[in-house]
């Protein structure tokens, strides 16, 4: 299998000599993800995700943005808050530099869910306004609506499973808790259950509830597997192959 091509193992040379102006930059947190997770669980997924995509397509991938924003994780230990206008700092900082060597294309993958979105799009408004470049945020959540997987939780199937595809190494499936995902009110924390009227706010007193229920899992991520891991990582990966070869096809 071809391999990733990261930007940190090229030379100024070959930077120089990208013709397609195209890059991908993952984006995660360091944050819980249960008794059965490791905190680097959401960099570790946008990492494999944009390699893979890197692999196949060609372009290259930047150094990931390890942190992410995660107050209401910040009940549990390990877990490492950014605030969300450092990030967008960070951010609009990466693809400034990175404009001025000729991309024009950037594709960021978030590892890490709604949470990330907003400081995210701050930084690709940003940057497409002033330095004139595309941004296109891939987001997992929104290429997976078709397998109709169920309402996403933290620490859950989908999570699990996709790690036992990824990192098998790091599951530790004798520590897995299940958390039965609560009805709450208007809010179902999928974008794509029809029931979800309200947007996401994180919630430091859920997370607190969560953490003496299950050791901070929403959902069962005692339904994991390698074939639902597979299926799921494999169809978010072909869309995001199938994405870079639009941008390809339309710069
Ligand atoms: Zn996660």
């Amino acid at each position: 299998m071809k391999k990733a091509k990261k930007l940190e193992e090229l030379t100024w040379e070959d930077v120089e000599r990208e013709e397609e102006g195209i890059i991908i930059i993952p984006v995660g947190s360091v944050e819980q993800h249960g008794r059965h997770l490791p905190l680097g669980t959401d960099s570790m997924v946008a990492i494999a995700i944009a390699e893979e995509a890197s692999a196949r397509t060609g372009v290259p991938v930047a150094p990931p943005l390890w942190y992410g924003w995660s107050p209401h994780h910040m009940v549990l230990p390990g877990t490492v808050n950014i605030r969300p206008e450092v990030l967008e700092e960070l951010l609009y900082d990466i693809i400034a530099s990175l404009s001025e060597h000729g991309f024009k294309h950037f594709v960021v993958v978030n590892g890490h869910r709604v949470v990330n979105i907003p400081w995210i799009q701050l930084a690709a408004y940003r940057a497409k306004e002033d330095l004139n470049v595309n941004v296109y945020i891939f987001d997992p959540a929104f290429a997976s609506k078709e397998l109709k997987l169920g309402r996403m939780g933290h620490a859950e199937e989908i999570e699990t499973s996709q790690m036992m595809v990824i990192r098998p190494d790091l599951v530790r499936k004798d520590k897995i808790v299940d958390s039965l995902v609560k009805e709450e009110f208007l809010y179902h924390v999928d974008p794509s259950d029809p029931r979800d009227t309200l947007c996401y706010l994180p919630s430091r007193e859920r997370m607190e509830e969560l953490a003496k229920e299950s050791g901070g899992v929403n959902g069962t991520p005692s339904k994991s597997s390698l074939e639902l891991g597979r299926k799921y990582h494999e169809h978010v990966v072909s869309r995001l192959v199938e994405l870079i070869e639009h941008i390809k096809g339309v710069r």
